[in-house]
């Protein structure tokens, strides 16, 4: 059985991040699975480069305690390595790794410096024939997931599935969104994504999480708890029973089920798993979104029609806030928005909602709007 094991975790200090580290991987037996001669990769969160307190990234202060926690075993050969979102060259990850604060002693010689890919093909069976993974993945003996617990306007919430997005490069991922403009298309490609990329271990930084508006203009909320396992749907699982919500509510853990990769019995062991209350607060798209997949039988195919028309949520620009830096045009899988006189602009036509350009808009100048297609 599945065992996700949680602690409290109060702060980002060095301390309480390196107690938690090690308690966590002593509790899941964790050294037994490595040697010295392995190349371990650590797959943070970093959407896109941001001050540690924004709550946007994953804590440097994690990625240095895991860091410390292997050396001090041996293991040299660490990478830790992210697409973000955006480009996936030196120059621009450079800017990101700066940002976000791992140019740091005991992060910065380990950040990553190779922006290829390769093409990985995924088990008979699935949608997706190939994934193009950055080649840091592609050659890792042992994977640490570590994502930042986050609600998301297109999936809800943004755990230890969803961070494996960041393993697609560059702007290879607003094609994804382009290929699979719906949710439950998207999420069954984010589980065959993941069955590709196959994670040895997730460790969840939910010390400062972020709810509403996520992943990138929501607000933080300091939740003290780290969480672990080697099932990264059932950490998703109990993560989301964490931030208050019903896992049958969220997109990719109802697409894990369908594809028989939800685990039905979870041993939940370390600190008592106590909901948020209150819940954590969803994104805009997402409540406005209504009752998405919930109408059950007969009626679910005309009334999501219906629904789709008339409630589907839009991004909407705040002009007086626009700086026309141009990065929701670069995520846009559409590509519909331009940029004039500054300013960015978004027709409702053609758009499908993926709220790429809200996540990657970095003054929070796109909000959501409800309306009607076309419009
Ligand atoms: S990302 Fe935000 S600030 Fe930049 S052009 Fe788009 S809306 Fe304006
Ligand atoms: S305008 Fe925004 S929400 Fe619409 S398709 Fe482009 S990125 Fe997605």
């Amino acid at each position: 059985m599945p065992r996700v094991n949680l602690l409290n975790t109060p702060s980002y200090s060095e301390e309480d991040i390196y107690s938690a580290v090690s308690r966590q991987f002593e509790a899941l037996e964790v050294e037994k699975d490595l040697n010295p001669m392995m190349m371990v990769l650590l797959k943070p969160n970093l959407l896109y480069g941001r001050k540690p307190e924004a709550g946007i990234t994953t804590h440097p202060s994690i990625l240095r305690a895991v860091i410390r926690w292997l050396r001090e075993r041996d293991i040299t050969n660490i990478v830790v390595a992210e697409s973000s979102g955006g480009l996936f060259t030196a120059e621009y990850m450079k800017g990101v790794y700066s940002l976000s604060g791992l140019k740091t002693p005991g992060i910065e010689e380990y950040l990553n410096r190779d922006f290829t890919f390769r093409s990985v093909p995924t088990k008979e069976g699935f949608s997706v024939k190939s994934f193009n993974l950055i080649t840091p993945v592609t050659e890792a003996d042992y994977i640490i997931n570590l994502p930042k617990l986050k609600t998301h306007a297109m999936t809800t919430v943004s755990i230890g599935v969803k961070n494996l997005f960041g393993t697609i490069p560059g702007l290879q991922k607003p094609d994804m969104h382009r290929r699979y403009p719906k949710t439950g298309d998207f999420v069954r490609m984010l589980c065959e994504l993941c069955e590709t990329v196959r994670p040895s271990l997730t460790l969840l930084d939910a010390v400062d999480s972020m709810e509403g508006n996520g992943p990138g203009g929501g607000t933080v909320r300091h939740t003290g708890v780290t969480l672990c396992s080697k099932n990264v749907y059932a950490l998703d699982a109990a993560a989301v029973r964490f931030m208050g919500l019903d896992p049958e509510e969220i997109p990719h853990l109802r697409a894990a089920r369908a594809m028989g990769l939800y685990p039905e019995e979870v041993e939940l062991t370390g600190d008592a798993l106590v909901p948020c209350s209150p819940a954590f607060k969803l994104p805009d798209a997402i409540k406005s979104a209504g009752f998405d997949d919930s109408v059950p039988g007969f009626l679910r195919k005309p009334v999501e029609k219906i629904m789709d028309a008339l409630l589907r949520s839009y991004p909407r620009v705040d002009r007086s806030k626009c700086v026309g830096c141009g990065k929701c045009a670069e995520s846009c899988p559409r590509k519909i928005i331009k940029i004039e006189n500054k300013k960015a602009g978004m027709p409702r036509k053609d758009c499908i909602s993926c709220f790429c350009c809200q996540e990657m808009c970095p003054v929070h100048a796109i909000s959501v709007k409800r309306g009607l297609r076309g419009l």
